[in-house]
């Protein structure tokens, strides 16, 4: 196993440049559409496999062990990493999920140009009638001899605009229960009848897209999983979903080391905020501000070293993703509130952290649906009543889970 050191002078070799002290949180992809960083970043890691450790050599990893991949973790952080937010669901989730679940002719296919850049995917889950309750997906999928035939509706399709790839789940078979008649496939976003919309977000981001598919045709050989098993395949989708949500990537969260007060707080402090009448006030939400980031970043870090013992990510996932949210929100609104009526408008620094802060809660499953997995799986509480677990799809009430 490499030391740090070694680490570190590989990483230098390869070109990249150590972070700046001052170096801010990545917003997730809220305005910024860098794709050429984040490519370049990545085509300057993957001859290492730095930047995916775990993933086999020929598919742009380096076939470390979790132990291993969490050390270089630790080492890439002191690193300038571009905002990496398009690329995020190719690294980490369609990515693993074909390690897990695609034939070695679609890891060939596939897994490098994910981990090089050079193929952006998307995920294709989410339609009008099936956001909490995914398994109402009403996309059809029809069988034409060696194709399948796509119809349908999705939304909420982020990145699609960039997409060259989509991780599509589709209804294959109306006549069983929900959760059975589903099927993963991948879709080609350039393919005939296949058109993406783009929707414009409050923050004037046009993050997600609508995607309409008519009789857009997809090869068998693109079915990711057995016929009736999309459920699973969505499943693992979901768990890396929100381990990925749950971790603070990217550029790192302008934390210089040895400095004691967050960057984010030593901000707000330089607004004056915590001196005068008012003062107390602002030191009491700061410090609410602080411990909630503290909860964020120790539950992270025991995601961190679960992961670092080889374990799947699984349903304590939902934790660590809703603190990561409650700490994206309680940052960006401490950041706003403290300017006054300055921190309303539209070219203030922190405007697009605060207008994306909603959508926190919403993206990766609710706030609600992470409670919800964390009470039934975690704490092992009673379930909710599931009235339509076993009539088939075509005759169950739709919307309810
Ligand atoms: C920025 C952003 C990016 C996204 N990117 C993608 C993407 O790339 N691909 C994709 O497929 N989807 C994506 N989504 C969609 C996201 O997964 C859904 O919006 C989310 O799952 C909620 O579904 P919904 O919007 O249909 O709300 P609904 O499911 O209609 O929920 C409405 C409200 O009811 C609550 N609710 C619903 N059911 C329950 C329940 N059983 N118990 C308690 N409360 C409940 C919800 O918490 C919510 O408050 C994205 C969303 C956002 C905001």
């Amino acid at each position: 196993m490499l030391t740090d050191e070694g680490t570190r002078a590989e990483l230098d070799a390869a070109g990249l440049e150590r972070r700046r002290p001052d170096q801010r949180m990545t917003t997730m992809g809220a305005g910024s559409d860098d794709l050429e960083s984040g490519r370049a970043y990545l085509a300057a890691t993957v001859a290492g496999g730095w930047a995916l450790p775990t993933w086999p050599a020929e598919f742009g990893g380096r076939g470390a062990d979790s132990a291993e991949a969490a050390a270089i973790g630790r080492v890439l952080r002191e690193y300038a990493v571009p905002d990496l937010y398009p690329y995020s669901i190719g690294l980490g989730m369609a990515g693993p999920t074909l390690l897990t679940h695609g034939t070695p002719d679609q890891q060939q296919k596939w897994l490098r140009p994910i981990a090089d850049g050079s193929e952006i995917w998307c995920q294709m889950f989410s339609e009008p009638e099936a956001g909490s309750d995914l398994a109402n997906v009403a996309l059809r999928a029809e069988r034409d001899g060696d194709e399948w035939l796509l119809d349908g509706q999705k939304v909420w399709t982020s990145r699609a605009m960039w997409a060259v790839w989509g991780l599509c789940l589709a209804r294959t078979d109306p006549e069983v229960p929900k959760h059975k008649g589903l099927t993963m496939f991948a879709v080609d976003m350039g393919a005939p009848g296949v058109d993406v919309r783009p929707l414009v977000q409050m923050n004037g981001d046009k993050h997600f897209s609508e995607v309409f598919l008519s009789g857009a045709r997809v090869p068998d050989a693109w079915r990711i999983g057995d016929v009736g098993t999309g459920w699973s395949v969505a499943m693992t989708v979901l768990a890396h979903e929100r381990a990925l949500a749950g971790e603070s990537r990217g550029g790192g969260d302008g934390q210089a080391r040895g400095q004691r007060l967050p960057r984010w707080l030593a901000d707000v402090a330089a607004l004056g905020a915590f001196e005068g009448d008012g003062g107390a006030v602002w030191r009491e939400r700061a410090m609410g501000a602080l411990l909630t980031s503290e909860a964020a970043r120790l539950t992270a870090a025991r995601s961190a070293a679960e992961a670092a013992t080889g374990k799947a990510p699984g349903p304590a996932g939902s934790g660590a993703k809703v603190r990561r949210v409650d700490q994206y929100k309680a940052q960006a609104y401490l950041a706003k509130d403290a300017q006054g009526a300055t921190g309303m408008l539209d070219d203030h620094e922190g405007q697009v952290e605060f207008m994306t802060a909603p959508s926190m809660s919403i993206r990766g499953g609710t706030d609600e649906i992470q409670r919800n997995i964390l009470g039934e799986r975690v704490l092992g509480l009673p379930g909710e009543p599931r009235v339509d677990r076993d009539v088939p799809w075509s005759r169950a009430r739709k919307g309810v889970i």
